[in-house]
Parts: structure tokens; sequence; C-alpha cells
């Protein structure tokens, strides 16, 4: 990724930003409140022609990379991180599709997504193999000139809003026991799907993360990306590393909000027996400067990742790998001390601070997890394969 497609960043993210002003800022009250997906930011995003931002300029997109993916949820993240999670499960669902896309993908999906009239997202996750998702136990069979699909994917966000799933399957056949593993985009109107509950967060809670099952699903053999037991080179090669940005960047972005969270009742908060500000308490300034310094770190991180990443250097593996488990662990500490700074007005129920609390902790569980990204690191860095 050349200088010429990071120079393109500004624009991005300035009409980023005034979207989230405008569309995504006012609703994320409401949006955590009611758990209600959210379309509005969908939407907005769309129809700023934003929904192509990993789509090649070729096929009408913005040819971006990962840099441009963290700023961009990251900017969206420190206003409503569920829609920075749906934005960004779109993104790095496009990516998987545009890695080695056919001339039928292009048509089908491409170019609808960079017009703004396609959302994908990304089903990988299942009960059975957990946090391990690059082990899918739902099956893959050849019968009559198509694929047949069985098993149950969980956590689908955008679940039930998206127009097109990436699932990654395992492939069962006499002719193929290798155990490889494949990636197909089903169409949300596949016959012999069903949804599962519907989401009901702690936090994240305009996500939509439902389960989807396939009962001997029909899919076009057209729809298969890359050849049959590509999913490897798709899992670490193109769904890791946008997936770990896009986290990162919708962490980072929390982190930033409870932060600001912080600063603003330091500088509001004045007792009334004394006169004395919140900001002007040395324990509070000395928290308050931790809390920058971790944000501040974390970006550094963050950034020098993307941009490694995008150069296609060969030691950028370890700084992707650890930036979304710093990000976690940077958001979900302050928020914490946002907590404390803010005091009991904070922890009244469901107050902004106790919403990103809740969004922060989901940083942890979203795999590749906190726990499991600390080993891959400390792998990478001592040359060790990473499974
Ligand atoms: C808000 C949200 C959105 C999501 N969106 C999507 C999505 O769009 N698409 C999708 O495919 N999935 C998605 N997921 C699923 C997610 O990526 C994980 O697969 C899921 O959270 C795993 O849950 P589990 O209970 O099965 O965890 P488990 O696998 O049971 O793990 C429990 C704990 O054990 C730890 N653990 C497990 N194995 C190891 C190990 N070897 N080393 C160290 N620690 C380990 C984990 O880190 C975790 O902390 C989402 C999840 C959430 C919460």
């Amino acid at each position: 990724m050349d200088n010429f497609v990071h120079s393109k960043i500004p624009e991005l993210l300035t009409l980023t930003n005034t979207i989230v002003q405008a569309d995504i800022a006012p609703y994320a009250e409401r949006v955590d409140r009611e758990g209600i997906w959210p379309e509005h930011s969908m939407s907005a995003l769309a129809a700023a022609g934003l929904f192509g931002l990993q789509v090649p300029a070729a096929f009408g997109g913005h040819g971006q990379g990962l840099l441009a993916l963290s700023m961009l949820t990251e900017s969206i993240g420190a206003a409503c991180p569920s829609s920075a999670l749906c934005f960004g499960m779109h993104c790095v669902g496009t990516a998987v599709i545009a890695a080695k896309a056919t001339a039928f993908h292009e048509e089908a999906y491409l170019r609808p997504i960079a017009a703004g009239r396609h959302m994908t997202t990304l089903a990988l996750s299942e009960s059975g193999s957990g946090s391990h998702f690059y082990l899918p136990q739902t099956s893959l069979q050849v019968e009559a000139g198509e694929f047949v699909v069985n098993g149950t994917k969980q956590f689908i966000t955008n679940g039930g809003h998206a127009d097109s799933y990436v699932v990654s399957t395992v492939a069962q056949s006499d002719e193929d026991d290798t155990g490889d593993f494949s990636c197909l985009i089903v169409d949300a109107d596949t016959a012999n799907t069903q949804w599962l509950a519907p989401w009901d967060g702690f936090g994240m809670r305009g996500n939509s993360s439902r389960g989807l099952a396939f009962q001997n699903t029909r899919v076009p053999l057209q729809n298969l990306l890359g050849t049959q037991g590509d999913q490897v080179w798709y899992v670490f090669e193109v769904v890791a590393p946008y997936f770990l940005m896009a986290m990162a960047g919708t962490y980072l972005g929390v982190a930033q909000a409870a932060l600001d969270a912080a600063g603003a009742h330091l500088r509001s908060r004045r007792f009334s027996h004394s006169g004395q500000s919140l900001a002007e308490i040395e324990t509070l300034q000395t928290r308050y400067a931790d809390m920058w310094m971790s944000v501040e770190k974390t970006r550094a991180l963050v950034r020098e990742a993307a941009r490694r990443a995008d150069l296609g250097l060969a030691d950028a593996l370890p700084f992707l790998l650890s930036c979304k488990a710093d990000a976690g662990d940077t958001a979900v500490r302050v928020a914490n001390d946002a907590m404390t700074i803010c005091g009991g007005s904070a922890y009244r129920e469901n107050s902004r601070v106790a919403q990103i609390m809740r969004d922060a902790r989901a940083s942890h569980v979203m795999s590749p997890t906190t726990d499991i990204l600390r080993t891959w690191t400390g792998r990478a860095l001592l040359g060790l394969p990473l499974l």
C-alpha cells in the first residue's frame, strides 16, 4: 500500500467525523438502552460511500488498508461502539471477499458494496470451538453441482441485517479428508437457514450478534472464496489483520470516550462547601494523567501496527497481534478509572461511563481474545508457529 492511498485518509476521516456528529452520536444512548441495531449509522455510512472503504478502486471503492480502517473505527467507536463494531465487521467481510475475488464476486458483491447497496459481515465463530474461530466444524459437501452446508455459527455481528455472510466451513468428502477448510459467501435470503435468539448483550448492545443455523443449505459453487482449503490463508492473511485493526480502532475510540468523559467531569464538578473543583485535586490529576498516557501509548502502537502492515513490512506481525490486546486492556482500564473519577453520578443506572465500561469488556472475549493474542505475540517474537 503506497503513500498515495494513505494521502486519502484525512479526507475520509473528515467525512466520517461529520457523519459521527450528525447521524451517529445523537442516537448512541438509545442504541445501548434499547439494544437496537444501528441502522441509522450504517445507512449514513453507506450513503457517504464509506461501505467501499476496503473495495479496490477499480470496482468503485476507496482501496484502503488497515490504517484507514483503524482510524475510521476509532472515530465511530468514540461515539457509538456498537456502530463501530457493525461497520468494522462489514469492512472485514469486504476485505475477505476482495482478497481473491472472481469476476462474479466483483459484480455481485464488491461493486454493490462500493455503491452502498450491499452489507456483508463475518460468520466464523461456533459454540463448539469457541474462541478458536479458525477451527470451524460447519461442514461443506459438494452435491449435484452445489455446496451443501450444515452447522451453526454463533455471535454473528450484523446478524439478520447484512445482505451476505462470509462463512467458514470444513470439507467433508471421501476425496478431501485433509480437514482443510474453506470460506463461502452465503446470501441473506438463502433457503434452509435459521436465525437463533436475538442478541441481548451485556455491552455492545446494538450489535445484533446472533447465531445462524444451516440445515442442508445449498450454496452455488461460484460463492466459494479462493479455492477449497484456502481458509488458513484467509484467516492469517486477511481476516486476522483486518479484524485486529478494526477492533483495535474501535476499542481505542472507547478508551478515548472514557478519557473525555473523565476530563469533562473533572472540569465541571465543583463542591459547594469549598468551591474547589475535582480538577484541582492532585490524586485525580495524577489518575487522569495516567489515563491519558495509556490512551496515547495505545494510539501510537495501533498506528504503528497499521502502517507496518500496510507497507507489508516483515516485522509487522507482533505489532498487529498485540495492538488489539493492548487497546482492549486500555479501554477496560481507562473506563474503570473514568468510573472512579466520575463518582456516584456515573454509577447511576446506565450512565455514559457505565455504557463505556460494558462496551469495553467485549474486547477481551472477542476472538482472537486478549489472552490468546498475548500468547501469539510471544510466539511471533520468538519465531515459533502461532498455532
Ligand atoms: C460483541 C461480540 C461480537 C462478536 N462478533 C462476532 C462476529 O461478527 N463474527 C464471529 O464469527 N464471531 C463473533 N464473536 C464471537 C467471538 O469472536 C468469540 O468467538 C466468542 O466470544 C467466544 O466465546 P466463548 O464463550 O465460546 O469463549 P471460549 O472459547 O469458551 O473462551 C472463554 C475464555 O477462555 C479463554 N481461552 C480459550 N482458549 C484459550 C487458550 N488456548 N489460551 C488462553 N485462553 C484461552 C478465552 O480467551 C476466553 O477468555 C463476537 C463476540 C462478541 C462478544
